[in-house]
């Protein structure tokens, strides 16, 4: 449940709610909104109805008391004053009125390649700089990532371009390496559901993308992403990657409809991947413009400097020599949908 407290409730007030609602085993959140605080009350049913029996109702600085009638009550609309979250990447803005273009390789396979996308991306306008050292591949014989060293040049690339990088961790052993370059945890369509691995990153109190499972529906992602919230970390982007669908003319179905209607169920920001959904580099144009019309929050794309020879994801990645263009039209229908990219890139 939800304790909105007074315009006028005072510091010691808001405390000794957090500290009642503590005494009754749940969790206390508070989220300090423009004009009033409101205090996230979260536990399992027990502990709701013993936070319920408290009668905070009448406690000094108490307007009212909510339920949350959804499952997902951190990642809820309702919580953040139904208010768009913005989050601060490295600085830059992401959510409200802040659009983020993200893009990069698939997967960083040299140094070179992995410089030349990265200062590619930067001089065409991308906000953030994205790419694989850990890959979630289909089949265990398959090249899977250059862990570390992968690592590494990532740091290198975000050295030379000053572009924060998002970067997926598949396995919570290796969250320590990843912390030193990854100013974004993405946490992969396969790994939704990994309950383990989603509460290890909000523990790490680093900013997290969370992909939508290939079958997962709203309520399954808002969950994914409440096991982040739980630990106390904020920070949570989700992330639209196209569905499992009947349609076999392309790789996955781009589920569009699922940004207007997140928008509605929730706070967090909704970031938009028509590269994975598509698999088809001549479709990733048409479905980000139609993400961006849709308000999506921002996307991420994959970009190469010679998708030819990718060691994976090939076909669906643009030319990096075609991203400036692309980039240009992505801006031009993101601000018709009321987002800018200036904040961002005022700051990388
Ligand atoms: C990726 O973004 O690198 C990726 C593997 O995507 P997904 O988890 O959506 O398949
Ligand atoms: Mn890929």
């Amino acid at each position: 449940m939800m304790i909105v407290m007074k315009q006028t409730a005072t510091d010691d007030e808001v405390q000794a709610v957090i500290d009642r609602i503590q005494s009754a085993g749940a969790r206390a959140h508070p989220s300090r909104g423009a004009e009033v605080t409101v205090i996230g009350a979260i536990g399992d049913v027990e502990r709701e109805i013993q936070v319920a029996e408290l009668g905070l109702e009448t406690a000094p600085g108490v307007d009212r008391v909510v339920p949350i009638l959804k499952p997902y009550k951190l990642a809820s609309k309702q919580f953040n004053h139904d208010e768009p979250s913005v989050l601060r990447i490295a600085g830059a803005p992401v959510g409200g009125e802040h659009f983020a273009l993200i893009a990069g390789p698939c997967t960083v396979e040299t140094r070179d390649q992995t410089l030349s996308a990265a200062h590619a991306v930067k001089a065409a306008g991308a906000t953030m700089f994205r790419g694989g050292a850990y890959k979630p591949r289909t089949s265990p014989y398959a090249f899977q990532g250059l862990g570390q060293e992968g690592l590494r040049v990532l740091a290198e690339a975000k050295a030379e371009t000053g572009l924060p990088v998002v970067t997926e961790l598949m396995d919570a052993r290796d969250i320590e390496p990843l912390r030193d370059v990854a100013d974004v945890v993405q946490i992969g369509a396969r790994n939704m559901q990994n309950y383990p691995l989603l509460s290890e990153v909000g523990r790490s109190g680093l900013p997290v993308l969370v992909k939508r499972g290939l079958s997962a529906t709203l309520d399954e992602l808002l969950m994914a992403a409440e096991y982040v919230l739980k630990e106390g970390n904020p920070n949570v982007m989700l992330c639209e990657r196209g569905i499992r669908t009947f349609e076999t003319a392309y790789r996955f179905t781009l589920d569009l409809t699922a940004i207007p209607v997140l928008k509605q169920l929730t706070h967090l920001p909704v970031i938009v991947d028509p590269s994975h959904a598509a698999g088809r580099r001549d479709l990733v144009g048409p479905l980000s413009l139609a993400a961006a019309a849709a308000g999506a929050d921002g996307l991420i794309v994959e970009v190469h400097p010679d998708p030819e020879h990718a060691i994976c994801d090939g076909p669906q990645q643009l030319r990096a020599d075609d991203f400036a263009a692309y980039a240009e039209k992505v801006e031009l229908v993101a601000s018709i949908a009321g987002k800018s990219f200036r904040a961002a890139r005022a700051s990388a």
